[in-house]
């Protein structure tokens, strides 16, 4: 079953948690029976609004608070589009609480207890508790592992229920009794955003993740046992009137929990359509309820409604889902449809349950950041280059990484790779090295990023542009790729006078920086030379260029001492150097940071004589024991490395790659290394055991430098923080 399939058991679940809450707020049962309306308002309908919560954790949380590749847009746009139902719905309220003169004499604390817990109107509380307990998640998320993530929402909802249907067994005590009224004072009921809501988010985010393998005889069992322990829990306490509210139980937590997994597990195509109409029920119920008692009243007909509460609940839930219908067709693609489910583009496998990946050893960016920095005279930052998907590493993730540890420059080659930072909320300056057409020159100001000067005369291609645009001069002093010419002094010095250009900086780019030989070691003083030559000829004419930069990885390991402003660090960040040679000369210790990892698809016997792969290339010379992994040249492994020419690890230790490697898949040989099986992980970079494939045997064995094999790992692998 894919995961889709499972997405129709949430979409229906979801209406039958509408359904439960109009009964919530209308007690189809009290005429029939009080315990028995208990039994279905005060406790079975209780699951309505954690399985709305757990929906919520299980699409929108899981980057968040497992490896953190999450973005913060989507929190923002989860919390923006809930605020703004919240701001809807209230409005649609504000008349009857004038009417009800629930507004008359409320002072300010009143209001914000209003509209931060208990809600504009009874029902609403659940928006700003949703929105509070993300945000805390998210908060103490990134610093802290799962399982104490969920500790600490435990012990909060263990609070909360002293508070709600345990309260009785603390009325009596002083001290206790004093801080819960205390709290009352902010809070009506620990039913809220702090003691209630975390639990359930953090449930459904965990059971994204962690798939439990039990068999669903298990889950049903574990159902059945916690729902009776809740009706138990339930009555008890109900028969003891202990409760001061009846929202939160023991028994709730187990009970969702195996819930949850139960409706995973159901074969239902999903419908996106209900998932519209169950928040619109919610949303407009109350109207509904309020408007038959007012009909009722004109008609007489109270007594009848009264007496046949069945009646009154079914008339109420026909209204609602007519309009939610209605709202439905009215609009198709309204806000609400996306609250709960925005999140489904991380509906890809996340985690290491993917067939490739890369895993980004997020202490290793730490540690060479810090060792590149310890080289920075004063004053000068890292302006790490994060062009190319971060040279492979995936740009947002290493972006918003180095944004953690107080970086706040950054250089890319293109407009769509400073606009891809820039929507995944990364702070601080963007550089656009490369060329942009000028047709996008609007994006530049729109997602504030700065644009390189390539020569004069693109210089007055930006100018003509109507913007103002933030920019960098490209200085060329010796590679002869872009920038003006040092020695056109005038030339420069005219572009200081167009008005569209905000001229922030000025660079140049070293091409030699790695020689240590006399004549490369020349050049480059050379080129140093020459450019802060023309810097200080445009000073002494008035033109302040600001902040200056020319050293990339190899400019600042071997010439720190002319760092300038920036140095624009790009592969030495990634923990390697473009040739293993020069490892021996580098002032810094530098760690890896990525590792590319694949599954074993099958594994297959070849009797000798047998070919295997395109091309007939490989054939058996006795019987071999073959595994297919599940990772090819579309993913960045270069075609180079086939028949015998780059191995892989299993188990920690060398598998030679046979055959030609294929697009999406690629054969080693696996005889002598004991019990490999589908589902194993191989190493194609990285450690496994005592043995480390590195880029650098990569690169020589596909005769190129780190960068390419770096900045080539394709798009369909997951890179993910460990
Ligand atoms: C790519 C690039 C860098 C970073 O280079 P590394 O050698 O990877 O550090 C710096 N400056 C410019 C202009 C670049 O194009």
């Amino acid at each position: 079953m894919t995961e889709n399939d499972r997405l129709g058991g949430l979409d229906h679940g979801k209406v039958i948690a509408a359904l439960l809450v109009v009964a919530i707020h209308t007690a189809p049962l009290a005429s029939l029976d009080a315990d028995l309306d208990f039994l279905l308002t005060g406790i079975l309908a209780r699951t309505a609004v954690p399985f709305f919560l757990m929906i919520t954790g299980y699409f929108l949380l899981p980057p968040y608070l497992f490896g953190s590749s999450g973005n913060y847009p989507a929190i923002w746009r989860f919390i923006k589009k809930m605020l703004l139902l919240y701001g809807l719905a209230s409005m649609i309220y504000f008349p009857i609480n004038i009417y009800a003169g629930r507004l008359q004499g409320i002072d300010l604390p009143d209001l914000l207890r209003m509209l931060i817990f208990d809600g504009s109107f009874y029902h609403l509380w659940y928006l700003p508790a949703a929105v509070l307990g993300v945000m805390f998640l998210v908060l103490i998320g990134r610093k802290l592992p799962f399982k104490l993530v969920f500790m600490i929402a435990l012990i909060l909802y263990g609070l909360g229920l002293l508070g709600d249907s345990y309260y009785g067994f603390i009325a009596g005590s002083g001290l206790l009794n004093k801080i819960y009224q205390a709290m009352f004072q902010v809070f009506s009921y620990t039913r809220n955003g702090i003691f209630y809501t975390p639990v359930f988010l953090a449930m459904g985010a965990g059971l994204k993740i962690k798939n439990s393998s039990c068999p669903t005889v298990g889950i049903a069992a574990g159902f059945i046992i916690s729902t009776a322990l809740l009706f138990w829990e339930g009555m008890t306490l109900h028969y003891l009137g202990v409760q001061r509210h009846n929202s939160m139980y023991m028994a709730l937590l187990p009970t969702m929990y195996f819930l949850f997994q139960m409706i995973l597990r159901l074969d239902i195509s999903p419908k996106r359509s209900l998932r519209t109409i169950s928040v619109w029920v919610y949303i407009i119920h109350p109207l509904f309820i309020i408007l038959l008692r007012v009909m009722e009243k004109f008609t007489h007909t109270e007594q009848i409604f009264i007496a046949n509460s069945i009646m009154h609940y079914l008339m109420v839930c026909f209204l609602s889902f007519a309009f939610a219908v209605a709202m439905q067709n009215f609009l198709p693609d309204n806000a609400a449809s996306r609250i709960k489910y925005h999140s489904s583009a991380t509906e890809k496998v996340t985690g290491k349950t993917g067939r490739a990946w890369i895993e980004i050893d997020r202490n290793n960016l730490q540690k060479n950041v810090r060792a590149l920095q310890s080289l920075l005279p004063a004053n000068c930052q890292l302006m790490p280059a994060v062009k190319a998907n971060a040279y492979g590493h995936g740009a947002v993730l290493i972006a918003e990484e180095l944004n953690r540890l107080g970086v706040n420059s950054f250089c890319v080659a293109t407009v769509s790779e400073g606009i891809e930072l820039r929507r995944n909320g990364i702070k601080g300056d963007i550089l656009i090295l490369g060329y942009t057409y000028p047709k996008q020159f609007a994006l530049l100001h729109k997602y504030n990023l700065t644009q390189t000067v390539l020569d004069s005369s693109y210089a007055r291609l930006l100018n003509s542009c109507g913007q103002k645009i933030k920019v960098h001069l490209k200085i060329d002093t010796g590679m002869h790729r872009l920038g003006e010419r040092a020695e056109s002094i005038d030339d420069i010095e005219k572009m200081f006078h167009m008005t569209n250009l905000v001229i922030d900086g000025a660079f140049t780019h070293l091409c030699v920086a790695e020689a240590k030989t006399t004549p490369g070691r020349e050049y480059t003083l050379k080129q140093i030379y020459s450019f802060f030559n023309t810097v200080n000829v445009l000073k002494k004419q008035g033109c302040d260029c600001k902040k200056v930069h020319l050293l990339a990885s190899y400019g600042l390991l071997n010439y720190p001492e002319y760092a300038g402003d920036y140095a624009r660090v790009g592969i030495a960040l990634y923990g390697v150097l473009s040739d293993r040679a020069d490892v021996a000369n580098c002032p810094i210790n530098l760690l890896p940071v990525l590792s590319v990892k694949a599954r074993v698809a099958i594994t297959k016997d070849l009797y000798a004589g047998e070919a295997a792969g395109y091309g007939l290339q490989y054939v058996a010379e006795s019987k071999r024991k073959i595994a297919v992994l599940s990772i090819g040249y579309a993913d960045g492994i270069s075609r180079s490395l086939s028949c015998g020419n780059g191995q892989v690890l299993l188990h920690g230790t060398a598998a030679p790659i046979i055959g030609r490697i294929c697009m999406d898949q690629m054969l080693v040989d696996v005889t002598n290394i004991p019990d490999v099986q589908s589902g194993d992980i191989a190493v194609v970079i990285g450690r496994s055991g005592e043995r480390e494939i590195s880029v650098y045997d990569l690169a020589e064995a596909s005769n190129t430098i780190t960068n390419e094999v770096l900045s080539r790992l394709g798009s369909r692998l997951e890179r993910m923080l460990c």
